[in-house]
């Protein structure tokens, strides 16, 4: 499958180039010129304090397969000893990691703080004089519903941190441009669009960890979308502080590219088991619904027996291992075009995530100007697949079939009857089509024989707007004795059939 470009599209930004492409999501490649490596994305960074490490950096390359990881400047620049080792040494030996490194810059401690005493070029330079492969700005991480204002105020501090950033000499390291604007989507998209108008590469999505705390994945899709829609197709986007792998398939299929995690080591330490499906706490756990070396070595019990640092560093390796299966897993997806299959049944695990899902489909026509015209084959797998992409494309190029005077839709046999001059077919949740599309994706779909009012209600959308578009033809509509709320949905002047009332 290859990757399809859409028409006028501005030539890719250096550093990053897409592979392949599925509803939003995609696989990339970052090129981090510093550590004279090419990323894979979907990507996980796992993040490493330079104080206490649970796993080493090295057991992360080694064992886990981290390519990049990500730790925090601000706390190397603010302890001795640390500070001239990594000054002298460089932040690669100083970590003993093989692959690339990016740093963050001590905004979180800002925020949690409220001042912290460096500047935006200070620790620029600083981490420019360690070694960092991508380094990080200042930026003011605006929390979820502070008023409009603040969120204004603050983006506009975070601009100029950024516009600044982009002036500092920081040779060939990498250098983020966060995208703030809190819970507003329209400054989310300013921010967005403002961020890629600067030399930086990187765009981490930031300030999502509190919507994430308190399970407003709903909340957390629209600033992602809001952000997507400035930065435009080729930016390499991360999100910022998410690591719980329950929501990286619906984060990938918004667009997200990179993710930290320090789930894997904060959730260990209160003995919390990561699965894709949420978190368990270990004392609840009878079974381990996992194969890691972790899992198949140990029982629950035998976890629960061990000292308290090494339980926590066998759940931290048990967490990461999940976490990069998750990683893999969605990479498999979009190469195999079922991305939003994966999304849908990650959807199940939670209520929240559920959410996430429904308003990630409300954003159904951003993902499908990325989404690719063809992939290996459509699974109605719940309702919500009525409101997929690939269904919204399917509506949108009614427009360019040729509709005859008089034309048949019906869900049974075609018409022989000269009554017509033609007879299409209607498929839920696509709607009509001439049967000449049959073969063509999307229409080859696997769909349930029991059929739900959803893919009704789409398929008579389908119909409405085919007739709308064309006011000179007329339409009979065949069906199978669809539900009169759903008939309602088609325009009146269409002559509706049932076909089972004719059957009985
Ligand atoms: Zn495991």
């Amino acid at each position: 499958m290859t990757y399809v470009r859409r028409d006028n599209t501005p030539p890719m930004r250096d550093c990053f180039e897409l592979q392949d492409t599925d509803a939003g999501g995609r696989i990339g490649e970052l090129t981090v010129p510093r550590a004279n490596r090419t990323i894979e994305t979907p990507a996980l960074l796992p993040v490493i304090n330079p104080n206490l490490d649970t796993i080493s950096p090295r057991r992360l390359a080694d064992e886990f397969g981290a390519e990049i990881l990500i730790t925090n400047s601000y706390i190397i620049y603010g302890t001795d000893g640390i500070r001239e080792q990594a000054l002298e040494d460089g932040l690669h030996e100083l970590l003993d990691f093989p692959g690339a490194i990016m740093t963050d810059s001590g905004s979180f401690q800002l925020s949690e703080y409220g001042e912290i005493d460096v500047t935006t070029e200070e620790i620029l330079e600083f981490q420019h004089a360690i070694g960092s492969d991508i380094g990080t700005p200042i930026d003011i991480p605006t929390p979820p519903d502070v008023s409009r204002e603040r969120a204004e105020q603050e983006l506009a501090t975070t601009q100029e941190r950024i516009e600044l950033a982009d002036r500092v000499d920081t040779g060939e390291m990498l250098v983020n441009a966060p995208v703030q604007g809190s819970t507003y989507p329209d400054l989310r998209e300013e921010a967005g669009r403002h961020a890629e108008g600067t030399g930086l590469d990187v765009f981490p999505v930031g300030a999502v960890v509190p919507l994430m705390n308190e399970y407003r994945y709903d909340d957390m899709v629209d600033a992602i979308a809001g952000a997507k829609r400035g930065l435009g197709a080729d930016a390499p986007v991360h999100l910022f502080g998410a690591g719980h792998p329950m929501m990286f398939a619906l984060a990938v299929a918004m667009g997200c590219d990179l993710f930290d995690s320090a789930a894997y080591a904060l959730y260990a330490r209160d003995d919390r088991y990561l699965t894709v499906r949420g978190t368990r706490h270990l004392e609840d756990i009878e079974y381990l619904p996992c194969s890691c070396p972790v899992c198949l070595d140990h029982t629950p019990d035998e976890l629960r027996a061990l000292p308290d640092d090494e339980r926590e560093s066998e759940l931290a390796a048990h967490n990461l291992h999940v976490t990069f299966a998750e990683i893999r897993r969605i990479k498999q997806a979009i190469r195999a075009g079922n991305l939003l299959e994966l999304v849908d049944e990650r959807a199940r695990g939670h209520p929240a995530m559920l959410d996430g899902y429904r308003a990630m489909l409300d954003h159904a026509a951003q993902l499908e100007r990325t989404d690719p015209v063809s992939k290996g084959s459509f699974f109605y797998t719940s309702h919500e697949s009525a409101r997929r992409p690939e269904v919204v494309r399917h509506h949108q190029r009614l427009d360019r079939l040729a509709v005859p005077d008089s034309l048949l839709l019906t869900e049974g046999e075609s018409s022989s009857s000269d009554e017509f001059d033609d007879s299409w077919r209607i498929e839920p949740p696509f709607g009509p089509f001439p049967r000449a599309l049959s073969k063509s994706y999307p229409l080859t779909a696997e769909v349930p024989d029991r059929t739900d009012r959803s893919a009704l209600e789409a398929a008579a959308d389908g119909v409405a707007r085919l007739v709308e578009t064309n006011p000179e033809s007329e339409f009979t509509l065949a069906h199978r004795s669809w539900p009169a709320g759903v008939l309602d949905r088609v325009p009146d002047r269409v002559e509706v059939v049932d076909l089972r009332a004719d059957q009985v």
